[in-house]
């Protein structure tokens, strides 16, 4: 027997059929024995409709009210599945992040988890019961209601998982699994048997949606395996785990892509210490995530210093730029929104010569530019004009024959 977390996102659960077809898989687990913690979202684009609604009371609203509001979609989806649980004989328990010891701090809208404690949750499983946890939610030091933030019931999830010591945290969601690209770019795309969690946060830095980077982090920190799966096909999925240090790493595991960035260029600065600094430090006072930086070498005593944003910050980005120009003595500024990123990760890049220019030798064969590049030691990226990057994906996925079962 063993202890099984089980999480279960929006569309898994969107309608009352889905919530049963949920309940079903469910009550199939314990019956094979197994104890089982679920974790459960919203349903549907309930989560969007609340942030919605708040939008149209007010301007800004309250993080404190926004964080009761929000909540209140996962709190709906316990309630109605534990419901879905007692029709099919099995006893449940629904729990709110509160009362499942989900402690946090206090910055509301994307709290951080401080402490589990799962005694009640614990209790409900030694009863034979199946506790079913409100996802992304927990009570602060000051005793409100907190949002872990967009994704957060995959943290729930693998904290939980952490806490009471679970074989495995299973993700379920409308996906079967992590694949060497986005099937809908890349019909052959190839489900993925098992990634690291390097290879898994790269990835999700680079742009692949699901699952969310925080839970994998802290996955990663507790040695919690994933599981991600499908709640459509209930097929194996992707296991995500530590590094098999006796096994040989795939050089190249994936293609992943982002248009979720745009591109800021700051031409003919002065080359002397203390410029970006500024500019930097400027954005970063308006909590402006800088991804990709690149400054080219000065042959003039001037460079040009190019960085990426993610698009909902270019307007405030730009007005920095703008603000800072005179001051730092720039000839001029660019703003590109029409951008995206292509990458390649792989555990294995770290030890092999040539991925490099496999990768651009590949693009330059499509005529695609590369207007930057950003590296670690198991990703590389490129910036691209945003109407080519499927087809970057398509080429390099076809260069590295991911097709091909490793
Ligand atoms: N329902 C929340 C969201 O849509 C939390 C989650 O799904 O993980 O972001
Ligand atoms: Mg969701």
């Amino acid at each position: 027997m063993s202890l099984l977390v089980q999480k279960f996102g929006g569309t898994s659960v969107a309608d009352a059929e889905r919530m049963r077809i949920v309940a079903d898989s469910i009550a199939r687990s314990v019956r094979r024995g197994h104890q089982v913690v679920v974790a459960v979202s919203a349903m549907g684009k309930e989560t969007d409709e609340l942030l919605r609604l708040a939008s149209e009371v007010s301007r800004v609203p309250p993080g404190r009210e926004l964080d009761m509001l929000i909540t209140a979609g996962e709190r709906k989806a316990t309630a109605l599945l534990c419901m879905a649980l007692h029709d099919l004989g099995v006893p449940a328990d629904s729990f709110t992040g509160s009362q499942a010891g989900i402690l946090t701090d206090t910055d509301h809208t994307r709290a951080r988890i401080v402490e589990v404690r799962p005694d009640r949750v614990r209790k409900s499983l030694d009863e034979g019961r199946v506790p079913v946890v409100g996802g992304a939610q927990g009570v602060s030091v000051d005793k409100d209601v907190t949002f872990l933030g967009r994704g957060g019931t995959d943290t729930t999830a693998v904290a939980l998982a952490h806490a009471l010591d679970a074989d495995a945290c299973e993700i379920y969601t409308d996906v079967p699994g992590v694949f060497t690209a986005d099937p809908r770019v890349v019909p052959e795309a190839r489900r993925l048997r098992r990634v690291s969690f390097e290879e898994m946060l790269e990835m999700c830095a680079a742009g692949c949606p699901k699952p969310a980077m925080r839970s994998v982090e802290l996955a990663r920190t507790h040695g919690v395996a994933l599981h991600v799966r499908s709640a459509f096909t209930w097929e194996p999925g992707t296991w995500i785990d530590e590094e098999d240090p006796g096994m040989e790493q795939a050089i190249v595991s994936a293609v992943v892509s982002d248009s979720s960035q745009a591109k800021l260029t700051v031409t003919g600065v002065p080359d002397r210490p203390g410029i970006a600094a500024r500019l930097f430090r400027a954005l970063a006072v308006r909590s402006i995530n800088v991804d990709m930086i690149e400054q080219n070498v000065s042959l003039d005593g001037t460079t040009d210093i190019s960085f990426t944003v993610p698009h909902d910050d270019l307007d405030a980005a730009w007005a920095v730029v703008e603000s800072l120009r005179g001051d730092i003595g720039a000839t001029g500024a660019i703003a590109d929104p029409d951008i995206a990123t292509v990458s390649i990760v792989g555990a294995g890049m770290k030890t092999e010569p040539g991925v490099t220019a496999m990768m651009f030798e590949t693009l330059a064969a499509e005529g695609i530019n590369i207007e930057m590049i950003s590296t670690s030691s198991i990703r590389l990226t490129c910036v691209v004009r945003a109407e080519v990057v499927e087809r970057a994906v398509q080429c390099l996925h076809r260069a590295f024959e991911l097709e091909r079962a490793a």
